[in-house]
């Protein structure tokens, strides 16, 4: 019998999780909306320190209404961060905006701060201010806040944070989520916590998170019957789906620990491997540790990423590159960017290995037995 896939990161969903849904089935609280939604906004301010929460249908919802809530709409331009899951331009293409591309430090790939400063710098003296700054911590690390908040600072914009990634992670101690005027996270099915599908809105900003509120609930207005004086949205989280994510946050300590373990594990296999680096750097004790991966130098190592996955493949392991750069992506390629190669090389040369909290010991010995036939030390 051939051995079973290893995937990158499986939903770790059990007893507890079941006992949660339930429960909420029991209830009667079927629709949208209700005491687990309540609660789990409760629950998710208190673990991200911060005072304001909507629960919704994703993570991209949450950035969609975070964009418009602050008044982003067609002729502004939006500075992110090129190295990022798609959801982040897209939310930004459906507000009519412009995204700005900004590629990466080659050691976390998050938002290069230099850079940022650059390009905001380079748009004010065009006339073009950007309206917002929407950073991504990338896969559980916290971008370098302390740096993009005084340069947000000096250049007067506010930010956005997409923490979809990030949730349980720190940046010098204070929870990622917790930075810029708002934050978003995701429950999505490969996130470190699953809600099946859902996100967050989460802010210290009362009036904004109210916005957020009313705009995805179709922006129905408080009286008797219905009625709507602008466009709304069908994007509030299920209250079946918060149970769930109750659930899944009451475990999300173990399961971050769970995932150092893997890290640690691959760093221990590496050490003594040229041309081989973890990728975020050596400094990890505030991930969320959601994904880990390799940086591969090809020249030092004598093998490529593509070669490794290859090789993983075959032995019926799921490895995948790194996001590719937004600026690289056909439906994104004529938007203005200010790149370094960062990015590039890190799609190039990055590989993401299986992470998740619910992997086995025996799976993760049978991943690191693969990686020593593909990955010999020069
Ligand atoms: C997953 C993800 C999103 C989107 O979240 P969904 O819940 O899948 O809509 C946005 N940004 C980043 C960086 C992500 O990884």
């Amino acid at each position: 019998m051939p051995l079973e896939r290893i995937l990158m990161s499986k939903p770790d969903v059990g007893e507890l999780e079941e006992q949660y849904v339930v429960a909420a089935i029991r209830s009667g609280w079927i629709a949208p909306l209700g005491p687990d939604v309540d609660q789990f906004e409760e629950e998710i301010k208190h673990r991200a320190g911060v005072d304001h929460a909507v629960a919704l249908a994703s993570g991209t919802a949450a950035l969609h209404l975070g964009l418009l809530a602050q008044g982003v709409g067609p002729n502004d331009i939006v500075v992110t961060s090129t190295m990022t899951f798609a959801a982040t331009a897209n939310a930004i293409a459906y507000t009519g905006a412009t995204p700005f591309f900004v590629d990466s430090d080659r050691v976390t790939g998050n938002m290069d701060p230099a850079l940022l400063d650059e390009a905001l710098t380079k748009l004010e003296e065009r006339g073009t201010p950007a309206a917002l700054v929407l950073p991504v911590d990338l896969l559980g690390k916290a971008v370098d806040y302390t740096a993009l908040a005084s340069i947000c600072a000096v250049h007067g914009v506010d930010m956005l944070c997409d923490s979809a990634e990030s949730l349980g992670a720190t940046h010098k101690g204070k929870a990622a989520g917790s930075f810029g005027r708002a934050s978003v996270f995701s429950f999505n099915g490969n996130k470190i916590m699953t809600t099946s599908g859902g996100g967050m809105f989460v802010t210290g900003d009362e009036s904004l998170a109210q916005r957020v509120r009313h705009l995805s609930t179709q922006a129905r207005q408080p009286v008797v019957h219905y009625e709507h004086t602008e466009i709304g949205y069908n994007y509030r989280m299920s209250n079946l789906l918060a149970a769930l994510g109750r659930a899944q946050l009451s475990r999300l300590d173990e399961m971050i620990e769970q995932r150092r373990k893997w890290r640690q594990g691959y760093r221990d296999h590496f050490a003594g491997f040229s041309g081989i680096e973890i990728f975020g750097g050596p400094e990890d004790d505030e991930d969320n540790f959601w994904l880990s991966s390799i940086v591969i130098d090809p020249q030092v190592a004598g093998v490529s990423a593509n070669d490794v996955r290859t090789v993983l493949d075959q032995h019926n392991i799921e490895s995948r590159p790194l996001w590719k750069p937004m600026h690289l992506q056909p439906v994104f390629r004529d938007e203005p960017r200010l790149t370094n190669g960062s990015s590039e090389y890190l799609f190039e040369n990055g590989l993401t290995l299986p992470s998740g909290s619910s992997m086995s010991w025996g799976d993760f010995e049978r991943v690191i037995e693969a990686l020593a036939i593909a990955v010999v030390p020069q």
